[in-house]
């Protein structure tokens, strides 16, 4: 075990979903420009690819890439299971279904896993569907100490059930009004804070990408609902001051990812059938999406990718290392035991947005999980007696440092893929940072790496 070196009692970690970099103004986001302008800032945060919610929910969770933690995509095809079928990540039975069959849901350890193991609490409080708090596992899959609060997908609102009775005790059930939810859980982790101590907090608050996607990014609704996501991150730094937290809470802020317009929609499931590419195969609907074949060694692979590179929707296509024509999976960690064999990148502005038994894809206007420079480039920042204060960091970062730093501060150890933000302690120093172009198949990557450890800025196809 390292040394814990953290002075403060509290690592609170806001996650803004879909926040890009360029929507952030001190009209809209007075609360997150008063927060940045104490804080460290991350000018080059990065997305972990595929850039959708639940593989940065799953790689903030652990510190390690979708290869080892296992949630690949916002769907995932687990063969414990013995379905021909992906499930879907945001769905509480499906992934409850997974943690019966596997363990746990993630392949990795988590933080809730973690910080048990080191007789810490963590507190994950999530705005939208239960898939992100599960994936953070702060109970440690219903072991350790920690509680998990959904307000929307809230059935329950919270575990362990001692914890749900007491928020409903004291608040009542959170009301429809999205409004009013953010508030609730604002209020709640609040109180959690204050009568149960944690360690490490996540808020997990699902705007702007909400109505990103319903109304696309830069949409009066979508700026609205980052007003109100900023209104909540206010009223936690309000709290925070009111319990004596001013002063000993790291507060990082961050988005798991970008958005960008929706132009051209793909039903890719509909279109390899049509294709004639139905037998043996499935595949996810998602902002990248996968395809799983039954037999990985199915020669059809290669006659696949010749098919998706003459279609006008196709973008960059990451494929099982060896598969030819295709950028190796490994470029962006995803070789694992859950990997699929092919993930689709779709063309600027063409999304397959039909995933999932919740979503109301057909009227959406935005998307994201591409390589594009606008869903990768997302937000970073912590202020707090740990880390410097108003200053630009330039070196990349993202969510899969984040634990291995918190935990660096608590003594734990573990074997991250993601770094340690030096550069943000007092003294620290500035790690060096390269940029690699590459010419890849049909494809352009820039590529930093810091410590280690490699970002990609963008991937773009060659077309
Ligand atoms: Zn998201």
């Amino acid at each position: 075990m390292l040394d814990a070196v953290r002075r403060a009692a509290l690592d609170v970690i806001v996650v803004f979903d879909g926040l890009a970099p360029a929507a952030i103004t001190p009209e809209r986001c007075p609360w997150l420009c008063s927060v940045r302008d104490r804080s460290s800032r991350f000018t080059a945060a990065r997305a972990q690819l595929p850039s959708v919610t639940r593989v940065n929910a799953a790689t903030l969770a652990t510190g390690v890439r979708p290869g080892r933690h296992g949630l690949v995509g916002n769907s995932i095809r687990v063969r414990e299971l013995g379905l021909d079928r992906a499930v879907w990540t945001s769905d509480r039975h499906d992934l409850l279904a997974v943690r019966k069959a596997c363990g746990s849901i993630l392949l990795a350890p988590t933080v809730g896993e973690l910080l048990a193991a080191a007789g810490r609490r963590t507190v994950v409080v999530n705005t939208g569907s239960a898939g992100v708090s599960l994936l953070l596992d702060p109970t440690a899959h219903g072991g350790g100490p920690g509680i998990r609060v959904n307000t929307r997908d809230a059935d329950p609102l919270a575990e362990p059930a001692w914890a749900a009775g007491e928020l409903h005790a004291r608040f009542g059930a959170p009301a429809d009004d999205r409004a009013d939810q953010l508030r609730y859980a604002v209020d709640a982790l609040a109180y959690l804070i204050e009568a149960h101590q944690p360690d490490v907090a996540v808020l997990w608050l699902t705007e702007p990408d909400a109505s990103q996607h319903r109304h696309g990014p830069g949409s009066a609704q979508s700026l609205a609902a980052l007003a109100t996501a900023d209104a909540a991150l206010g009223r936690l730094v309000d709290a925070l001051e009111a319990l004596g937290h001013a002063d000993d809470t790291n507060l990082w802020v961050a988005s798991d990812h970008g958005s960008s317009p929706m132009t051209g929609r793909v039903n890719l499931a509909e279109e390899l059938a049509a294709a004639g590419f139905g037998r043996g195969i499935s595949c996810c609907d998602d902002g990248t999406s996968a395809i799983w074949l039954d037999d990985p060694a199915d020669p059809v692979a290669e006659r696949l990718v010749a098919w998706l590179r003459r279609q006008p929707w196709t973008g960059v296509l990451f494929g099982a290392d060896g598969l030819p024509d295709t950028v190796p999976l490994s470029l962006i960690g995803a070789v694992g035991p859950r990997s699929p064999q092919l993930f689709v990148g779709y063309a600027p502005g063409w999304y397959s947005a039909q995933a999932g038994p919740t979503t109301d894809a057909p009227d959406w206007h935005g998307c994201h999980g591409s390589g594009y420079r606008r869903d990768v480039h997302s937000v970073l920042q912590v202020t707090g007696p740990d880390y410097r204060s108003d200053v630009d960091l330039t070196a990349p970062a993202g969510l899969i440092d984040v634990l291995p730093t918190i935990a660096a501060g608590l003594g734990i150890d573990a074997d991250f893929d993601g770094r340690v933000l030096t550069e943000a302690r007092p003294g620290g120093p500035a790690p060096a940072a390269t940029t690699t172009r590459l010419a890849l198949p049909g494809a352009r990557a820039t590529v930093n790496r810091v410590a280690g450890v490699s970002y990609v800025d963008e991937i773009v196809p060659d077309r």
